[in-house]
């Protein structure tokens, strides 16, 4: 088996709110990733201008901050092969209008701001790591390893 790697996943305020939630997570375990943490938690104001650093300087970065503090959020670490690259091509793009019908974006999104769910980026390395360090302590991360046998036919 190839060597696994972990990335964080948000299902973001409008998600929670609109119940997507518990749909969300079934994609990921349709798809056999494996949830090693999950917190169902309010963002505060610096952790959201921490979390999205990058996008400071942008035109929109003050409503997307209101956004993403508006209501609480399902912040988790979802743990496969090459996962954050899986949970990107999920995800779809960050336009739901441009993102494929089957995706989370293309089925569940209505807006680019309203685009119900956040994926540590591919294309910027170390992303995944930071982002769960900045959300997760590493006693909130769960190791744990398959038992079908015992809960399979
Ligand atoms: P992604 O979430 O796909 O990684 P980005 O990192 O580029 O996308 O942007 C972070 C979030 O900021 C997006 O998910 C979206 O909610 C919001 N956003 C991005 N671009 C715009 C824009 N042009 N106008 C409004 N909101 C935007
Ligand atoms: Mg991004």
């Amino acid at each position: 088996m190839s060597e696994q790697e972990r990335t964080f996943v948000m299902v973001k305020p409008d998600g929670v709110q609109r119940g997507l939630t518990g749909e969300i997570i079934s994609r990921f375990e349709d798809r056999g990733l494996k949830l090693v943490g999950a917190k169902f938690m309010q963002i505060d104001q610096e952790l959201a201008e921490e979390h999205y650093g990058e996008h400071e300087d942008k035109p929109f970065f003050d409503d997307l901050v209101d956004f993403i503090t508006a209501g609480p959020v399902m912040a988790m670490v979802w743990e496969g092969q090459d996962a954050v690259r899986q949970v990107r091509s999920m995800m779809g793009e960050t336009d739901p209008a441009e993102s494929a019908p089957g995706t989370i974006r293309g089925d569940l999104g209505l807006d680019l701001g309203r685009n119900v769910i956040h994926g540590s980026d591919n294309e910027d390395p170390g992303a995944n790591e930071r982002e769960i360090d900045l959300f997760f302590d590493e006693d909130e991360l769960t190791e744990w390893e398959r038992i079908d046998e015992t809960w399979l036919y």
